[in-house]
């Protein structure tokens, strides 16, 4: 028996029972590496005129048997010689190197980031076998080896002869675990079923790309005999079939022409787990320096527990076909939590537990594109399917509000656009872009009303006044909208018909028109309001003297109501506020804080 080297030892113990977290991955480890051996193969037949390859024969197999406790994956790729054996197998980490070292002095936290180099995914199998062999017969070699090894000491390689019921007359390598004894908090004989071993190759290795195979005993009735009468009672039997178990050719690599939309929303509520169908799939295919597939979802409904501590964000990352992390939280925004979706790329190498991923600067630059991606998607869907965009705003409106609040409006331009409130005067849910280009010449802010009722926002006297004067009034009845709005302080319309500073300028603009140039646009910045907050400028200077006197002039009264009031009010003025016809008195506060903040603020933490 060959020994393991000592430091692949110490390797081999701490990946074994402390790296990997899941011990099913072994099985993608496996069925990736054969992927690969059958992908050496091909690529070699493309290479090399002498090499024939039988494409359609290509496949992966996977088996187990019950009474011996074996699982057994087999394929027909490249195969190996004995001295790769030796190489790929024998040792772990090819050189020793300094990090190792550290390594396995440290805490186990560090370790797996510096293991996370070596590709060492084959040993993935001894967190469920006790014993592994591995017979392999390399492309163009007469020879046919087999390497066996308990995981703890060491390994032999020996050669098999031709009457070895395990001898390959064909290149290849057959991988056969025997499963360590079930213990008290470890069963591993899940892993003897059909239906396990068929759910994990879906899991993970469903767009592999060569045919993953497993022999399924299915049932079906025997053929009626010629005279069965009406009394017949039907007979069964068990049959077995090769089936192909994984989809193979991933649904993101194919061109969205080439998808129904059944197909893609089969595709969404078999992987992410939803009743509902998408409400938008969109794609991303990014080439350059950083070639990417990206394959995107807007759920119809928001997921429960969207709003919870234990939601996780996240997309699936594919590297080559082959999943290496369920919910990679990097490639989302917080404030795009909810979408869902792949992301394979063959320029995110892999590393051990592929739990861990290194490539934080592509994921950045991916994020980003992906973020640019759905932001444009939802500007498309508010400006073509409105009533859909609706119902996804009243599901996810929400995050894409805190998601300005939170970056302090860092995220504004992103994200404004996007918003929807209810207009007072509409009726309607409009976006800060149409209460702008609907704005009256001399309106001077974007006004809203905060609190958690319409309706009762609607009547307050505030928003009556404003109304009246002819302009709209936003009413925000969500907590954390006022917050939104402050973070935001004002808001850039796009693309408005230009406004003229005179008549001259105007006609001269008008005649242009008329002689065929474009209308001028222009930006607009706006800030935003709250009716709510001492100084709406909304009266002319004359009213604002007006008030101003009146207070002087009932200057007694005011300071008895003061005195009634106690520190319940900060002082007791005339407003210009209020409509004529309105109501006699508002209740309205000064400063930064409103009212409704207040009030959120004071409801502390959910
Ligand atoms: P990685 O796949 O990241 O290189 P593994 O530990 O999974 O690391 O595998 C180690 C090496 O063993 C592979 O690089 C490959 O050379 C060899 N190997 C593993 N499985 C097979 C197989 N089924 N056929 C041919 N070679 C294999
Ligand atoms: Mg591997």
């Amino acid at each position: 028996m060959r020994k393991f080297k000592t430091e692949s030892k110490k390797l081999l113990d701490l990946m074994i029972n402390s790296i990997y977290t899941n011990r099913e991955i072994f099985l993608r480890e496996l069925v990736s590496n054969a992927s690969d051996a059958i992908d050496k193969l091909y690529l070699k037949s493309l290479t090399d005129s002498s090499v024939q390859v039988d494409q359609a024969n290509l496949a992966i197999n996977v088996a187990f048997d019950r009474d011996a406790r074996t699982i057994t994956v087999f394929d027909n790729g490249i195969g190996m010689t004995a001295d790769e054996l030796e190489k790929n197998l024998g040792t772990i980490a090819h050189s020793g190197s300094e990090e190792f070292k550290a390594a396995n002095a440290e805490a186990q936290g560090d370790a797996v980031d510096i293991i996370g180099r070596f590709g060492v995914g084959f040993y993935s199998a001894f967190m469920v076998a006790k014993e592994v062999s591995v017979v392999t017969r390399a492309y163009g070699s007469d020879e046919c080896n087999r390497w066996t090894s308990d995981g703890v000491e060491g390994y032999t390689i020996e050669p098999v002869s031709a009457d070895d019921p395990a001898y390959r007359s064909t290149c290849g390598t057959t991988i056969v675990l025997t499963l360590k004894d079930n213990a008290e908090d470890a069963d591993y004989d899940e892993f003897l079923s059909e239906w396990k071993l068929r759910e994990l190759i879906k899991k993970y290795s469903n767009y592999v790309r060569y045919p993953v195979q497993m022999l399924v005993t299915k049932s079906r009735e025997k053929e009626r005999p010629a005279d069965a009468g009406d009394d017949y009672q039907p007979e069964w039997e068990d049959y077995t079939e090769l089936e192909t178990i994984n989809s193979m050719t991933p649904i993101w690599k194919k061109r969205a022409s080439e998808v129904t939309d059944e197909e893609y929303a089969e595709f969404y509520k078999s992987t992410f787990h939803d009743w509902t169908d998408p409400a938008r799939t969109f794609s991303l295919h990014a080439e350059g320096t950083l070639e990417y597939d990206a394959l995107l979802f807007i759920p119809g409904q928001a997921p429960f527990d969207l709003y919870s501590r234990d939601y996780e964000k996240g997309l699936e990352l594919y590297s080559s076909n082959v999943l290496i992390m369920e919910k990679c939280a990097d490639l989302l925004p917080d404030y795009y939590n909810f979408v869902r979706g792949v992301v394979d790329s063959s320029d995110v190498s892999l590393n051990i537990s592929r739990e861990t991923l290194q490539q934080t600067r592509q994921l950045q630059a991916m994020e980003r594109r992906i973020e640019k991606k759905i932001t444009s998607e939802l500007e498309a869907m508010r400006d073509q399917s409105r009533e859909a965009y609706e119902k996804f705003f009243e599901n996810f409106g929400r995050g894409l509000k805190y998601g300005i609040y939170s970056s302090y409006g860092m995220k504004k331009d992103e994200l404004a656009g996007l918003l929807l409130f209810w207009s007072a005067r509409e009726q309607k849910m409009v976006t800060l872009q149409e209460y702008v280009a609907a704005m009256p010449a001399d309106q001077k802010a974007i006004y809203y009303a905060a609190g958690d009722d319409r309706e009762r926002l609607a009547k307050m006297p505030v928003v009556e006044a404003v109304l009246a004067k002819g302009y709209d009034v936003l009413l925000a009845t969500q907590d954390v909208d006022e917050f939104c709005f402050q973070a935001m302080r004002d808001f850039t319309a796009k693309g408005l018909p230009k406004t003229y500073a005179d008549d001259a300028a105007r006609e001269a603009a008008e005649k242009a028109v008329a002689d065929g140039a474009e209308p001028e646009v222009e930006d607009r910045t706006v800030e935003l309001k709250n009716v709510n907050s001492g100084d709406l400028d909304l009266a002319s200077d004359e009213e604002k003297k007006e008030a101003e006197e009146a207070t002087k002039a009932n200057e007694g009264l005011f300071g008895a109501m003061k005195d009634a009031l106690g520190d319940k009010v900060e002082k007791v003025a005339v407003s210009t506020r209020l409509a004529a016809d309105g109501a006699p008195a508002v209740i309205t506060s000064e400063g930064p804080l409103t009212l409704e903040m207040e009030k959120v603020l004071a409801a502390g933490p959910e």
